[in-house]
């Protein structure tokens, strides 16, 4: 990567560690208002922690905010108000060159649409991922294989994604936002234009590449989504009504109350 500061040593630290987990996202009584006549406030007031190695949902319904919240914690878009810091850096603070190279060396982004170029090798759909990192084309195709071996493709490195079903192509996306190991992947509905069967077996897919390290958050409308992580965050219409470790974690979270930040918008 180019230009992007050095982020703080010691990210693999194990949960017997004295000091507390490395926080891979942090969102400061983040407020949004996307201009218009009039302002939409998508945010109001949202203060959210993602400690590596944590496997997250975001669940709403439509329009609370989810979609605007993984922008922002993707450096995709900037807050009106608030800090958000990715992989220890405050953006706010990084010039978007240094933006750029932070959302290649630390974001990974998983869509509902999938987002990839039909014409194009799955290989190279992975390995084209990582032309910021600045590898060598072989390393990222080695990278890419890897990635796809990993979601289970290994065996349709030269296929077109119009020859995949929905799943194999959101298994496609998944390696393509993994294969540079970001610290967060930030995934947005990834279940969202799936059947049930094939959703369910996305989710155990995320829940594997969690399990073998990687911090992931994923936002969704779908309670059967719920189940599955670690921990739920719950947003209604722009704030975080509830947030609470789930699942066998649980004993080992700590359990957080409401977002306490909330605070209004100057109206
Ligand atoms: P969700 O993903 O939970 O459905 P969004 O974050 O997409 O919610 O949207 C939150 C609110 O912000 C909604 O009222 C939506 O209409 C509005 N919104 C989202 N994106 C924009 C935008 N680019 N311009 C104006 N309003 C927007
Ligand atoms: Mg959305």
């Amino acid at each position: 990567m180019s230009g992007a500061a050095t982020r703080p040593a010691g990210r693999h630290q194990g949960p017997g560690a004295n000091k507390a987990p490395e926080l891979v996202l942090e969102l400061e009584r983040v407020i949004k208002i996307y201009p218009g006549q009039p302002p939409v406030p998508a945010l109001r007031g949202v203060s959210l922690s993602v400690a590596a190695g944590e496997l997250l949902a975001v669940l709403g319904p439509s329009g609370s905010g989810k979609t605007t919240l993984l922008h922002l914690a993707g450096t995709l878009d900037k807050p009106t108000a608030g800090t958000v810091r990715v992989d220890g850096l405050d953006v706010r603070k990084l010039s978007d060159r240094q933006l750029a190279g932070l959302r290649a060396s630390s974001v990974g982004f998983v869509f509902q649409q999938f987002f990839l170029a039909e014409h194009q090798r799955v290989l190279d759909n992975v390995a084209d991922a990582l032309l910021y990192a600045g590898a060598r084309l072989a390393e990222r195709r080695d990278a890419a294989a890897n990635a796809l071996q990993l979601v289970g493709l290994g065996h349709k490195l030269g296929a077109r994604p119009i020859q995949l079903s929905g799943g194999e192509r959101q298994r496609v996306a998944i390696a393509r936002a993994v294969a540079g190991q970001p610290a967060i992947v930030l995934a947005d509905e990834p279940t969202g234009n799936l059947d049930q069967a094939t959703g369910s077996s996305i989710l155990d897919l995320l829940a594997e590449l969690n399990a073998a390290g990687t911090t992931i958050v994923a936002v969704t409308h779908d309670q059967l989504v719920a189940g599955r992580m670690r921990r739920l965050v719950r947003m209604l219409d722009g704030r975080i009504i509830s947030d609470t470790a789930v699942g066998p974690a649980a004993a080992a979270t700590e359990s957080r109350g409401p977002d306490e930040s909330g605070e209004g918008l100057a109206e």
